[in-house]
């Protein structure tokens, strides 16, 4: 072994074996759990999971076929897989008052992708936010085959406020009769509208879908309005605010059924991620807790002061604030791109992205802005007094990007006061 000893929970004869067996690649591991441990990530997309969570991923459930549904299988032996994915259906339902929900969608772009297929032919118009505006690649973007395969027309929001302009929706889908619309988007800090969304649709006679993959876990927890009675389909990954694993998921009203679990098997999928499956069952139980509710109103009620402190301190945040888990900030009036900035923040112990902002004058790849979010911090039990702090080294970095010696003082207080904060599913201790 190299200088580190993997360290593991006392008698996990797994990760033994992972150690004896590939010590390069259980080595890495722990690296990476200690950079988990010791920063402040703040990537708004990301999050720590359960130990519970991580047990379920990493189980024998990998080793099974399982293509068709819970009762119309094409392997034997579903015994059990058939109720693990039942159950995981039945709290998705549950837990968004959903008619209908479909966990086998290997990630948010193939989720995505299945709403066209259940919807669209090659060629039809489907509408979306634009990317530089806060929109997802697959709702259209050009580069994606959303956007290639299908006719895409955008909305966006407007420069003075930063917000989405309805009636600049309204008149695109009137001009344009996309025959899908989506509403959320990744790099969007305010409450979206899904009733006036709803009725802009029902105006064109579009399927209005809405993607809540950055929000679902404050939907579920009550500190977001749901899309769910709106929306004709709501697609959502499980790895974000939700603190599920790596996967996707779709609701929708009963009458979308059928054509949406056909376009995910056989339409784009085979066998579905079994040990995926039970992860997110796990996910969804712990997000019907009382203390998961406690949580998504604390990443709502951090992101909040967060933005304060920022706003305090001379930055200039897109749309001026928050009402989620997310904070777009453009730096140009402070003179520094978005990726100078984000990686004299990575070397001083906070990670978090640079982004394009709307309007943005520069390049998508070293643009004006960066994104960053409290759902992980949250996690690990951080509150509104931890942000003030954060909202003053994010300022201290920002102001002296070239300041290498600074950067490691200031990673080095970031990985002690991590300390105090335990996160989910980190054991490491050395
Ligand atoms: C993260 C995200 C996706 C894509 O999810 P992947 O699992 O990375 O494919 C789709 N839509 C939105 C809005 C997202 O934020």
């Amino acid at each position: 072994m190299g200088a580190h000893e993997p360290y593991r929970a006392p008698m996990d004869p797994r990760w033994e074996a992972l150690a004896a067996e590939d010590p390069e690649i259980a080595e890495l591991i722990v690296a990476e759990e200690r950079r988990q441990r010791d920063k402040i990530r703040l990537i708004p997309s990301e999050n720590y999971v359960s130990s519970a969570v991580l047990a379920a991923t990493g189980s024998v459930l990998t080793n099974k076929y399982s293509e068709g549904y819970p009762g119309r299988r094409y392997y034997e032996g579903q015994q059990f897989i058939d109720q693990i994915e039942t159950a995981a259906i039945e709290r998705a339902k549950s837990l968004f008052g959903a008619e209908h929900a479909n966990v086998q969608p290997y990630s948010g772009s193939p989720c995505n992708l299945a709403v066209y297929l259940a919807f669209l032919n090659p060629g039809d118009t489907v509408m979306g936010m634009a990317l530089p505006h806060g929109g997802h690649l697959t709702h259209g973007w050009d580069v994606s085959v959303t956007g290639k395969w299908f006719r895409p027309v955008r909305y966006g929001v407007r420069k003075d406020t930063g917000r989405i302009d309805l009636d600049e929706v309204r008149d695109v889908a009137k001009r344009e009769q996309p025959k899908l619309i989506w509403a959320g988007g990744t790099a969007v800090p305010r409450i979206i509208d899904f009733e006036a969304f709803a009725e802009i649709a029902a105006e064109v006679g579009a399927v209005f879908a809405t993607d809540m993959a950055h929000i679902a876990g404050l939907i579920a927890g009550g500190a977001h309005p749901s899309p769910v009675p709106h929306a004709d389909v709501v697609t959502t990954t499980t790895h974000k605010t939700l603190r599920g694993p790596r996967g996707a998921m779709l609701l929708s009203r009963a009458e979308h059924a059928k054509s949406l679990d056909r376009a995910v098997f056989p339409g784009l999928q085979g066998g579905p991620h079994n040990h995926t499956t039970a992860a997110i069952a796990v996910a969804l139980r712990e997000a019907a807790t009382p203390g998961f509710a406690t949580y998504a109103h604390a990443v709502v009620a951090n992101a909040k002061v967060l933005a304060e402190g920022l706003v305090a301190r001379g930055f200039d945040l897109v749309s001026g604030g928050t009402d989620n888990h997310l904070i777009l900030v453009d730096l140009t009036t402070k003179g520094i791109p978005g990726k100078q900035a984000a990686k004299a923040l990575d070397r001083a112990g906070i990670e978090l992205n640079y982004n394009t902002v709307p309007f943005d004058p520069r390049k998508p790849f070293d643009p004006s802005g960066i994104r960053l979010g409290t759902p992980a911090v949250t996690s690990r039990g951080m509150g509104t007094e931890e942000m003030g702090r954060i909202a003053g080294w994010i300022d201290e970095i920002v102001s002296a990007p070239e300041d290498e010696s600074l950067a490691a003082a200031t990673a080095g207080e970031i990985a002690e006061f991590c300390r105090a904060f335990p996160a989910p599913g980190i054991l490491i201790e050395d």
